[in-house]
């Protein structure tokens, strides 16, 4: 096992001890960003005599960084910004995170790190899938694999026959992307009778997305691969904040880098380990953007604060479930759409890309989940498949068939939910 054995075994009184006094680098740290210092201005570094001093500070939420359009978030000094990276921004105003020199080595340690726990060595070949531009993952996957030393394929986003030529031309080992991007890898696979089998390809890195374990295993069979989750998000300096590693028992979190808290995003309140909760992240080392107890809206729980079977001690949390705001309600059941993708994706028949579709007629809610049948499917699935959402669900979903190829294939993020409620 190759990893920093420094830094990723350290024990957690140390740990502890280093997050302290890196928390109050990054309280000070605040005090340089022209809005995010109101927020703290109560609080002094000194104020903070214990990690659990921590949870009497205030959240700082995504609409506080929008608001901050285009940089009065930022810390770093102007003349030490050395890039930008964007969040997506379909909801309005995007968020930008300037990273000074620093921020890109520490990117690049956590990156190196993320490849190293999923077995990756500096003599693999790495095919980057994500785009290389605004959106943080090309680059952060790029700055790790130089780190690491390994030979790096930066093809970005799209060109799916060029990529299938590359993984079995070249010879690339490792693939990383957003994911559902093997969906379509896959797919293109099948339409020219490529076959994963006969290449070197043994590892796929694969975030940005919630993935159901079931997609998952699925991705693993037909593409011959181990895969593994990794986290982040440009607002805590982009991909690798944590992955899973090979003892596939929750998703590392780099604890000298970041702490993670787990709260009632009702309350606000920190919940025990082992309950589901929103994950809030405050970062230790970051220049250009710190945060503080920053709202992420994704939902896990934490699995373990013990050292893993891997060797390191940093915390495992559950791979992510959803986000605070794609919880749906309908007919009075909350859902996420990754537990109907769970449900969906145990069955071989029906293809990886579905659509859910929440509608109100005569008032009432009501879900159509549009799938795309396989070799295969019959009557007695679809009686099978109507029977398990409405043991989760409690209530019937209307099921549309449609042949394989039928619902439109993006780029970027796959849109599983189309919610009609409003309209
Ligand atoms: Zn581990």
């Amino acid at each position: 096992m190759i990893f920093n054995e420094k830094m990723e075994s350290l024990d957690r009184e140390e740990l502890e001890k280093l997050q302290l006094d890196r928390l109050k680098n990054t309280l000070n740290r605040i005090k340089l960003s022209s809005s995010l210092k109101m927020k703290y201005k109560n609080v002094e570094a000194d104020d903070i005599k214990k990690l659990s001093d921590l949870q009497k500070l205030p959240f700082t939420y995504k609409e506080d960084l929008r608001k901050a359009y285009p940089f009065n978030h930022i810390a770093a000094k102007k003349e030490d910004w050395y890039r930008m990276h964007m969040s997506s921004g379909t909801t309005g105003t995007p968020i930008i995170n300037v990273m000074t020199k620093n921020d890109i080595n520490q990117w690049a340690e956590i990156m190196a790190r993320c490849y190293s726990a999923a077995g990756v060595t500096k003599n693999d070949i790495i095919q980057i899938t994500p785009s290389f531009g605004l959106f943080n993952g090309g680059f952060g996957f790029h700055y790790g694999a130089e780190k690491l030393g390994a030979f790096i394929l930066p093809i970005g986003a799209g060109r799916s026959r060029l990529q299938l030529k590359f993984i079995k031309e070249l010879k690339t080992t490792v693939l990383c992307g957003i994911a559902s991007y093997p969906l379509r890898l896959m797919e293109v696979a099948k339409e020219i009778g490529f076959d994963f089998r006969k290449t070197d390809l043994k590892i796929a890195i694969l975030g940005a997305e919630t993935w159901s374990d079931e997609l998952r295993d699925r991705i693993e069979n037909e593409m011959n691969v181990k895969t593994y989750d990794i986290i982040g998000m440009t607002e805590t300096g982009g991909v690798g904040m944590g992955i899973d590693c090979e003892a596939k028992n929750g998703i590392h979190i780099w604890e000298d880098h970041y702490i993670a808290e787990i709260i009632n995003p009702d309350t606000g309140d920190v919940v025990d380990d082992g309950v589901d909760g929103e994950l809030v992240i405050t970062t230790l080392t970051r220049e250009g953007l710190p945060l503080i107890r920053y709202r992420t809206r994704d939902i896990t729980k934490i699995i373990s604060r013990d050292k893993c079977e891997c060797g390191r001690t940093h915390l495992r949390v559950d791979r992510l479930k959803g986000r605070t705001d794609d919880m749906y309600k309908v007919k009075g059941v909350n859902f996420y759409p990754s537990q109907i993708e769970s449900i969906l994706m145990k069955h071989e028949s029906i293809s990886p890309y579905y659509s859910i579709i929440l509608e109100k007629i005569n008032g009432k809610g009501s879900i159509t989940i549009v799938i795309e049948k396989r070799d295969g499917f019959g009557s007695e699935m679809l009686e099978k498949l109507d029977n398990e959402l409405y043991d989760f669900l409690g209530f019937h979903c209307k099921l549309q068939v449609v042949p394989e190829g039928a619902i439109e294939r993006g780029a970027g993020k796959a849109v599983r939910v189309i919610d009609r409620r409003s309209v």
